[in-house]
C-alpha cells in the first residue's frame, strides 16, 4: 500500500525534533552534528535567535496579504539585495525551481519584446540541477529527472564545460536567448566552474547578446565565502536565481535581474500568491543582515580553510575510502572510492548528517556560522566513519 506521503524520497529513519546551531536532536535524544543544513538551507544553523525573533515578531503582527498590496518587508529585502549585488530588481518566490521558471520566462520575453521571438533557446550544461518543475527538469536534461515526464519543455540545448569549441559554436547560433549554469554545481557533485570558464562565457554573452543566467540557489548566500559565488570570477550575470539559504529555513526564493534583462516583465506578466510574503521576508531580512556583512563573510572563508585542511587530511589518511576533496568555501564535496551511500550510512553511525550527490560524492554543507570546535568534531566523526569502512 502506498505511504500517506508520496514515496518520492528514500528517507533515513531519523526524526529530528529540535535543533541548535549545528546540532540536531533526534526523537530518541541522540544529538547529530549537521553537515547538511537541510541541503544548504540553514545558513545560520538551527534556531538562530535573530531569525526566531524576526519570525515570531512577524507571526504576531501579520502573516500574509498577497502581492495585491505593498509589502514593506519585501521592499526592504529587495532593496538590500539590489544594493548588495549586480541586480536592479527582484522577484520573490517560494523555492529555487520557481526562480528557474521565471528566469526562463524572463529571458524569452526579453527577446520577444525586442522583436526576436525566434531567440528562445536556452543553453544548459550536463550534470546541472535547476529544480523539479517542468522548466527545471528540461533545463537540467538528465534522464534521471526527465524519464517518463515527456514531452519536455522545448528550447533547451545541453553542452559540457570541457568542449569549448562546441560551446562557442552553440552560443553563436541565432536562436540562443540565454545560457544557464550553476557557478558551483551542487547536486551534480560539488563541481566548481573554473573562473576562466565563467569569464569566457560572460564574454560570449556580451558578444552575442545572450543573457547569462546564474543559478546560485545552492552556492549563493555566502556559501562560498562571498555573498554570491560569481563574485570570485569578477563577473556578473544578467539574471540570477537564489533560494535555499536566503530564508535560512523559511521557504523563500528570489530572482534577481538587471533592468535590461527584466525589461519585458511588465504588470501582469508574472505572479505568485505567496511569493515574498511578510513572514518569509521578515526572516529573509534577518538572514541577509547577518550574511551580507563582510566580517561575517571573512569568517566563512577562515572556517572554510580550516574545514578544507581537515578534509584534505581525511583523504590522505583514508585513500581507500576517499578519492579527493573539491568545492568552494563551505560547499565541499568528498568524492568516494566506495559507494557514497556506504559512507553516508557510516556517518549516520557516528551521529553525523551529510548529503549525497551525483558522481559518488558526499556533500558537506555546514552552517556558515559553524563553530571551529564543531568543524574539528565533524572531521573526527568522518575519520571514524571512514575507519569503520576501511578493510582492517
Ligand atoms: C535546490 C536547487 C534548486 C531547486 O530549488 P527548490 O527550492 O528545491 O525548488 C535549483 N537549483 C539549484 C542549483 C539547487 O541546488
Amino acid at each position: 500500500m502506498i505511504s500517506a506521503i508520496l514515496p518520492t524520497y528514500n528517507r533515513a529513519p531519523l526524526s529530528f525534533v529540535s535543533g541548535e546551531g549545528s546540532w540536531l536532536v533526534e526523537a530518541d535524544g541522540r544529538r547529530f552534528l549537521d553537515l547538511g543544513s537541510g541541503i544548504a538551507v540553514n545558513v545560520l544553523g538551527h534556531a538562530h535567535p535573530a531569525l526566531t525573533a524576526a519570525l515570531t515578531a512577524q507571526a504576531g503582527a501579520l502573516w500574509h496579504t498577497s502581492n495585491l498590496y505593498q509589502i514593506p518587508q519585501q521592499e526592504a529585502l529587495a532593496r538590500k539585495l539590489v544594493d548588495a549585488t549586480f541586480a536592479d530588481t527582484c522577484f520573490f518566490t517560494n523555492s529555487g525551481t520557481e526562480a528557474c521558471e521565471l528566469a526562463v520566462k524572463m529571458a524569452r520575453k526579453y527577446w520577444s519584446e525586442k522583436g526576436h521571438p525566434e531567440r528562445n533557446v536556452i543553453i544548459a550544461f550536463t550534470g546541472s540541477f535547476h529544480g523539479r518543475s517542468s522548466a527545471g527538469i528540461a533545463a537540467a536534461g538528465s534522464e534521471k529527472m526527465t524519464k517518463g515526464f515527456g514531452p519536455l519543455l522545448p528550447g533547451f540545448k545541453h553542452l559540457t564545460f570541457a568542449d569549448h569549441e562546441a560551446l562557442t559554436e552553440a552560443m553563436k547560433a541565432p536562436d540562443v536567448a540565454a545560457v544557464i549554469l550553476e557557478p558551483v554545481q551542487g547536486e551534480g557533485g560539488i563541481i566548481p566552474v573554473p573562473d576562466q570558464c565563467l569569464k569566457g562565457l560572460r564574454d560570449l554573452c556580451d558578444e552575442t547578446g545572450a543573457l547569462m543566467i546564474l543559478d546560485e540557489v545552492q552556492c549563493g548566500m555566502g556559501r562560498t565565502g562571498r555573498l554570491f559565488a560569481h563574485e570570485w570570477a569578477g563577473i556578473s550575470p544578467d539574471i540570477m536565481m537564489v533560494a535555499k539559504g536566503i530564508g535560512g529555513g523559511f521557504p523563500l526564493g528570489a530572482l534577481l535581474a538587471t533592468e535590461r534583462a527584466a525589461s519585458g516583465m511588465t504588470a501582469g506578466t508574472h505572479g505568485s500568491t505567496y511569493g515574498g510574503n511578510p513572514l518569509a521576508c521578515a526572516v529573509g531580512n534577518a538572514v541577509i543582515d547577518i550574511v551580507s556583512d563582510e566580517t561575517f563573510l571573512a569568517e566563512v572563508r577562515r572556517k572554510a580553510s580550516l574545514f578544507r585542511q581537515g578534509l584534505e587530511g581525511l583523504v590522505a589518511s583514508h585513500p581507500d575510502v576517499f578519492e579527493l576533496v573539491r568545492g568552494s568555501g563551505l560547499m565541499m564535496g568528498l568524492k568516494c572510492r566506495v559507494p557514497n551511500s556506504d559512507v553516508l550510512q557510516a556517518a549516520y553511525g557516528q551521529n553525523l548528517c551529510v548529503v549525497p550527490a551525483a558522481d559518488n560524492v558526499l556533500r558537506l554543507l555546514p552552517a556558515l556560522n559553524v563553530e571551529d570546535a564543531d568543524i574539528r568534531e565533524a572531521i573526527a566523526r568522518l575519520d571514524r566513519a571512514a575507519a569503520s569502512l576501511s578493510p582492517a
